[in-house]
């Protein structure tokens, strides 16, 4: 995945948005692992090169990069979010026994969009699919 500090760095000029070294630090953290970390887990994987930053701050940084485009937030209707640096249109997998998030390699179904928007007139922003289910390592746990 792309880490490419000057196209971030246009995006936020042009929101208004100060360029800040933490924000740069905190969505190549967020791009540079798949495992849709929560803020909490953001702030551990930061802390290190951060030491002073506050769990505070995180949570408002991650709005900003919303607000930006530049992540996705992920809702699973529990107490916390999710967070993706891939913007990309793809699936989740998310497992009910230890919550992990995973990415689905598979094509996003933009013919069913236009299956359904040329029957029916409607105008298609978007859709959800979500695999519900249990990982790997919780079904190998189990047995
Ligand atoms: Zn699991
Ligand atoms: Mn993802």
């Amino acid at each position: 995945m792309s880490t490419n500090n000057d196209e971030l760095i246009t995006a936020f000029k042009a929101k208004g948005y100060r360029i800040t070294k933490q924000r740069l630090i905190i969505l190549n953290a967020l791009r540079n692992t798949a495992t849709h970390p929560t803020a909490e887990e953001i702030y551990n994987m930061v802390k290190p090169q951060i030491p002073n930053i506050s769990l505070g701050t995180v949570y408002r940084t991650l709005g900003a990069l919303e607000e930006l485009g530049l992540l996705q937030k992920l809702v699973y209707g529990g107490s916390f979010s999710r967070y993706d640096g891939n913007v990309n249109a793809h699936y989740h997998a998310v497992c009910l026994d230890c919550g992990k998030v995973l990415d689905v390699d598979e094509p996003v179904l933009s013919n069913l969009e236009e299956r359904f928007s040329s029957e029916t007139g409607f105008t298609i922003v978007g859709h959800k699919l979500e695999f519900h289910g249990y990982c790997k390592d919780c079904c190998k746990r189990k047995n």
